[in-house]
């Protein structure tokens, strides 16, 4: 036998919570609960008396209520003070960087340790974070949304293709015509990082084209979704008329962001394809009790997506489709009443729509990581375990979003209990701490900060 002579690594670090009430994530909430995690990994979740011998001399920290990180599955780090595609895209990235700063401390400080970034300069940021330069989320990012010419991301400038292609500037949005181009596209943001494919089926309340207008042809869509597949990605279509939401359903999208007009069998094939609906309810209510943001032409069309997109989140609960939490915060702008941080909102809105306080948990948590699986790995569940053959399965998604054994460390304390009031998910000041890859970002009277 081979000795081993290398210096061995320094001893992972444990730390071992007794909550009152462990919720995790997936499945009923345990009473009197201790939790384990060693280096990045949860080891033991139980009873506090069950506890292994070898864990039962650590010292424990003590919370009422013991949840996973939250994910928001659909955020922008633009780094604007504005969505509309001209002033995303004339932001120079060092700016929108640099502003960043301050809302990835903000999202980790309510208690959000993972986001799925549907196009903003996450990926490239992201790196500060894993260096520990900047204290954030983890960030899962399509790096750009991509568009069709004339379509939900084209600032209508005649050189938007160049501006959005050159030099890894304005990454957040990118065009694609043709077959050809949309497999470069994939391919392109597959060498760029992405974790994530983010393309527009339809129109959009923030650009000048219509929500009814359907984007991409089904040719563009399928080579599309079938790129990303093979890089083991899933794909998140943006989409409010039914037709571009029929078209993202046909292609084998695995998430629908929005999906305002579905009809019922709209919502029966989300049903039957087993896709997760992305409501993103917390923009769209801002949008609407804020007028003054937004031209005449824009607020029309808000009005008109945020009434159907209520009715449809309603429906497609009832008939059973699967839900994650996602916001569409994006701005960067301390004067605003939407800014990152505000995430907990959408928990309040899953519930006032008709999940229960433990069914909106679990699509704030659970749900995350679904939302990055390939169909073909979702309906086998069976990410991070290898095949009988013993190929591990082509998936970059993260075990996290559960307090389970080999899960991830991301885990928050919260000081009321919110299966009595869903609320104080959406008040930072009552996440009293926050763990991320098992090292502690916020206890009371520290708040996460940007330095
Ligand atoms: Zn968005």
């Amino acid at each position: 036998m081979v000795q081993h002579t290398l210096p061995r690594p320094p001893a992972a670090s444990i730390i071992c919570v007794d909550a009152g009430v462990l919720i995790p994530g997936r499945g009923p909430p345990i009473r009197n609960a201790t939790l384990v995690a060693e280096g990045t990994r949860i080891v033991f979740v139980g009873k506090q008396g069950s506890i292994p011998s070898r864990y039962a001399q650590l010292e424990s920290t003590v919370v009422p209520f013991l949840l996973p990180g939250f994910w928001d599955c659909h955020v922008h780090f633009f780094g604007a003070p504005s969505f509309a595609t001209d002033i995303v895209t004339s932001t120079p990235a060092a700016l929108a960087g640099a502003r960043s700063a301050r809302d990835l401390a903000a999202t980790l400080n309510a208690g959000f340790t993972s986001v799925r970034e549907l196009g903003g300069y996450g990926a490239q940021i992201a790196e500060a974070v894993e260096e520990g330069w900047l204290a954030g989320p983890n960030i899962y990012s399509s790096v750009s949304m991509l568009s069709q010419t004339a379509g939900h991301g084209d600032a209508r400038e005649e050189d938007m293709a160049v501006l959005c292609s050159k030099m890894r500037q304005n990454m957040p949005f990118y065009i694609c015509d043709g077959v050809d181009e949309c497999q470069r596209a994939v391919r392109t943001m597959v060498r760029r990082g992405a974790s994530v494919i983010k393309i527009a089926t339809t129109g959009g309340g923030s650009s000048t084209d219509e929500l009814q207008a359907r984007q991409f042809s089904d040719a563009e869509l399928t080579i599309m979704v079938q790129e990303a597949e093979m890089a083991g990605l899933a794909v998140a279509a943006h989409c409010h008329g039914k037709e571009g939401i029929k078209a993202a359903l046909r292609s084998g999208c695995r998430t629908l962001e929005h999906a305002s007009f579905a009809d019922d069998a709209c919502i029966a094939l989300m049903k039957e394809k087993n896709v997760l609906f992305v409501p993103t309810r917390t923009a769209i209510s801002f949008a609407l009790s804020h007028p003054q943001a937004w031209t005449p032409e824009n607020y029309r069309k808000i009005v008109q997506l945020a009434k159907a997109n209520l009715r449809t989140y309603t429906k497609a609960i009832k008939a059973g489709v699967g839900i994650a939490l996602g916001t569409d915060i994006g701005l960067s702008a301390t004067t605003l009443p939407l800014h990152h941080g505000m995430n907990g909102k959408e928990f309040v809105w899953a519930v006032k729509a008709g999940l229960t306080p433990l069914e909106a948990i679990e699509a704030g948590t659970a749900r995350g990581p679904e939302s990055l699986m390939t169909n073909a790995i979702a309906h086998v569940n069976t990410a991070g375990d290898e095949s009988s053959d013993g190929e591990p399965p082509l998936t970059k998604v993260p075990k996290s979003g559960q307090l389970n054994v080999g899960f991830d460390a991301d885990f928050i304390a919260v000081s009321d209990d919110p299966l009595i009031n869903i609320a104080v998910l959406a008040q930072p000041e009552k996440i009293t701490h926050v763990w991320k890859g098992g090292k502690l970002y916020k206890e009371p009277g520290k708040p996460v900060s940007i330095l």
